[in-house]
């Protein structure tokens, strides 16, 4: 295979040689010219021109359209027009040598050993192309001088045929220095090339990483930088090339930029403010040395990205962790941190710091009744109130929906002392709140509770302090709310047992500890048992008895009571119905007085779940009475008024428990539907002390009369008590001078012993 490279180079040098050979054959023309045979001579020399005319023109054609012929093609013309120019040489000495002269067959000679020794500088490219030539041209020379037999022409042929081996051992050498040129040029292109290519990779790489790489001198000059770099840098490219780095304003990443030109690798990450710009950003930078062949360092490459946003989102996360969303201020983990904070101080220091806990009264109702949003917009309005009230140096935290906390530091050394500026905070907090709050066309009046808490000694835990806040706090609550409680002691040990209850409470029905007491409710006139008030007992295995004024708040506020009041109502329905069975005959047993707490009243599905009871135990709606507290009526009053309607539509009675206890107006008899009215054991007790209390329970009678309601007299203890109440005409007594409430087999004996009456009524009669 001929290599195409070749092929052009022999065209491209064949110009010379052949004005060479046109020189040489018209000196030889006119130096022969009638010297030999001219005839022979012409001849010869127009076939030479007619060979150089045809190498010619090939010549000028290649030239001009190459892809006429294929290489090989090409390379064989070129081969005719050597092999015909050697020949038309070698026929010179056949031709010329013979008849010629001493003189004219030296000039031959010349001539031959010039045309060969010419070709070899032009042929050198094609070692076979030079070996026909030089055979075919030098060998009839050769011969003529050996035929000639004189030992002067032999010598001479020996010296030709030395100068032949001479000429194609050059040649060798020629073609094998030529191909190796060759070689190495065209291994140098594919360097080239490859180099060449890798160098726009490297380019590509940094011209378009979407990372900012610069390469700078051992000076810390910065020699070259992508536009990436420039881009986040914001800076031109005229002003960081050449920028000496030693000049920067922020000198932080000044060891790691000098971490290369020692031969190492840097590494920096963090806050850098920009020369250029002066914008502080967040950097991740790597640098490394650059070395020369020789592994001397010659600067330093840098890369650079900007983490900003990185260590934005990170922060991002690290506030939603430790900060309330709504208020931007601090939640409970991050204010249990500021409480440990606070602790190691005291531990060192002794000043006592406190804790105010801060919760709003009746925020439920606001978010319930007036939507989320108002409710998160009083959230804000508050905290800014909270702002207001406190120093600078207290920390205010939310700690839950509508529980804010504020760590007051460095109250006092003395107790006494922390406790009055607490107090003061406190009280602060509680007059900004008497303005009412405006939001979204509402006007809001909202109270807090509070409680407070102070570090003592024996201390040591974050939470055990904001326990002991919440315990304060919660006690505010229990005493009405709008108000500051100091933590106590005994407050904890209340609020562990209002725990326990809680927790006992929840599987009390499911474990059979509850009972239900009957208390008779009787007749004065007829001294008849008609009725009774079912009361709960509980008796709890680790706990023991536990009285219903205990556990029943405690059952209310963890609305275990709707459940606990259903179970009430079913069994003493049945076993109340089982009397009046049983007992018809000697008693009149027509009311069932059930207690119905407010929570329970309050439930939305309380009507539908009496609905289902009526039904499934087929009582006589008339002969069943609720007890309803006062405290039922202060919300809501229309919604209240609806249900106690409907239960009255059923036939139901209702009536108000602890009359006379509630403060409130007595005007609610008036619009609201009872049937009954129990006077407050309080009342009866004090008969016979307190001439007010005769006056009051004669009040009360009076305006039952009026409102058309029976009148029970609860508490009646003593004969006394007994005959105050007899002689003012109330329809009903209910109390321990007839009974104590008895359990169901107690109570049962008891009516079939006394037939149905109070005895104690008959016997002072
Ligand atoms: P209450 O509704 O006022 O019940 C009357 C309370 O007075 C009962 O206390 C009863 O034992 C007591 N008592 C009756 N006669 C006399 C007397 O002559 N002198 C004195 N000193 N006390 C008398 P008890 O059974 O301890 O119940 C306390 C409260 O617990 C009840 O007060 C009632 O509010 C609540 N309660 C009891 N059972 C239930 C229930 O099933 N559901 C609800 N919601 N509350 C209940
Ligand atoms: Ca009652
Ligand atoms: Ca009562």
């Amino acid at each position: 295979m001929i290599a195409e490279k070749l092929i052009s180079d022999i065209y491209q040098s064949l110009k010379l040689p052949l004005i060479g050979v046109i020189t040489a054959s018209i000196a030889f023309f006119s130096l022969f010219y009638d010297h030999v045979n001219n005839a022979a001579l012409t001849i010869w020399f127009l076939s030479v021109l007619t060979i150089t005319l045809f190498r010619y023109t090939t010549m000028v054609k290649f030239h001009k359209d190459r892809s006429l012929f294929t290489t090989e093609k090409w390379h064989q013309i070129f081969s005719l027009g050597v092999v015909l120019s050697a020949v038309s040489w070698g026929f010179v000495p056949i031709l010329f040598f013979a008849e010629s002269n001493y003189l004219y067959q030296m000039i031959i000679i010349i001539i031959m050993t010039g045309i060969s020794a010419g070709a070899l500088s032009s042929l050198s490219h094609l070692y076979k192309n030079i070996q026909l030539f030089l055979l075919i041209s030098l060998i009839p020379l050769i011969l003529e001088l050996l035929i000639q037999e004189t030992s002067f022409y032999n010598n001479i042929a020996i010296l030709a045929i030395l100068f032949l081996i001479l000429l194609l051992y050059i040649a060798k050498k020629f073609n094998r220095n030529y191909t190796d040129a060759a070689d190495s040029l065209a291994q140098y292109k594919i360097k080239k090339f490859e180099l060449m290519q890798s160098e726009q990779k490297f380019e590509t790489i940094f011209r378009y990483v979407p990372i900012g790489v610069f390469f700078y001198n051992t000076d810390l000059i910065i020699q070259e930088a992508n536009q990436e770099f420039l881009d986040f840098i914001e800076a031109p490219r005229d002003y960081i090339i050449g920028l000496d780095m030693n000049t920067l304003k922020d000198k932080v990443i000044l060891p790691t930029l000098r971490a290369s030109i020692e031969g190492l690798s840097g590494f920096y990450e963090g806050e850098y403010t920009t020369n250029y710009t002066g914008k502080s950003i967040w950097i991740s930078m790597n640098t490394n040395p650059l070395k020369a062949s020789n592994e001397e360092v010659i600067g330093g490459v840098g890369i650079v990205s900007d983490i900003t946003q990185r260590i934005n989102q990170q922060k991002d996360i690290e506030h939603k962790a430790n900060y309330d969303s709504l208020t931007d201020l601090p939640n409970r983990t991050n204010i249990l941190n500021d409480i440990n904070r606070e602790i190691t101080r005291f531990k060192r220091h002794e000043i006592i710091f406190g804790i105010i806990f801060l919760d709003l009264d009746h925020f439920k109702n606001i978010n319930d009744s007036l939507g989320h949003s108002v409710g998160d917009k009083l959230l804000i309005e508050a905290t800014a109130r909270f702002k207001d009230s406190t120093r600078e140096e207290d920390i205010i935290g939310r700690i839950g929906g509508d529980e804010f906390v504020v760590i007051l530091p460095d109250l006092s050394k003395d107790e006494k002392e922390a406790m009055l500026k607490a107090e003061i905070v406190a009280e602060k907090i509680h007059k900004i709140f008497e303005n009412p709050f405006k939001i979204d066309g509402h006007r809001l009046n909202i109270s807090l509770s509070i409680g407070i808490a102070l570090i003592s000694k024996n201390e040591q835990l974050a939470e055990d302090v904001l326990k002991h806040a919440d315990i304060a706090m919660y006690q505010s609550k229990k005493d009405g709310r709008n108000t500051t409680r100091f933590y106590q002691k005994y407050m904890e040990l209340r609020a562990k047992r209002y725990l326990e209850i809680e927790n006992e409470l929840r599987n009390a029905i499911a474990k059979n500890e509850m009972e239900i007491y009957y208390q008779p409710i009787i007749e004065i006139a007829t001294s008849r048992i008609i009725g009774a008030e079912a009361l709960l007992r509980w008796k709890n295995k680790k706990l023991g008895q536990i009285s219903p004024d205990e556990f029943i708040p405690i059952a209310e506020e963890s609305g275990l009571i709707f459940n606990i009041g259903r179970w009430v109502l079913i069994n003493a329905i049945q076993q109340f119905m089982q009397w009046q069975r049983k007992f018809n005959k000697i008693t009149m047993l027509n009311k069932i007085a059930v207690n119905v707490s407010v929570k329970q009243f309050n439930n939305p599905e309380f009507l539908g779940q009496i609905e289902q009871i009526i039904k499934q135990t087929e009582i006589e709606p008339h002969n069943l009475e609720f007890e309803l507290t006062e405290s039922i009526i202060v919300k809501n009053a229309k919604e209240v008024k609806k249900k106690m309607k409907k239960l009255r539509e059923f036939g139901i009675n209702l009536s108000i428990d602890d009359f006379g206890t509630g403060y409130s107006s007595l005007s609610y008899l008036k619009k609201l539907p009872f049937t009954t009215l129990k006077i407050d054991k309080s009342f009866t007790q004090d008969i016979q002390y307190d001439a007010d209390d005769k006056d009051l329970i004669n009040t009360i009678l009076a305006i039952a009369k009026n409102f058309n309601l029976e009148v029970i007299v609860e508490g009646v203890e003593t004969y006394e008590q007994y005959k105050f109440v007899n002689e003012k005409n109330a329809t009903y007594i209910q109390g321990f001078y007839c009974s104590k409430p008895l359990d169901k087999n107690s109570f049962e004996d008891m009516l079939q012993k006394n037939k149905g009456i109070c005895t104690k009524l008959v016997s002072q009669k």
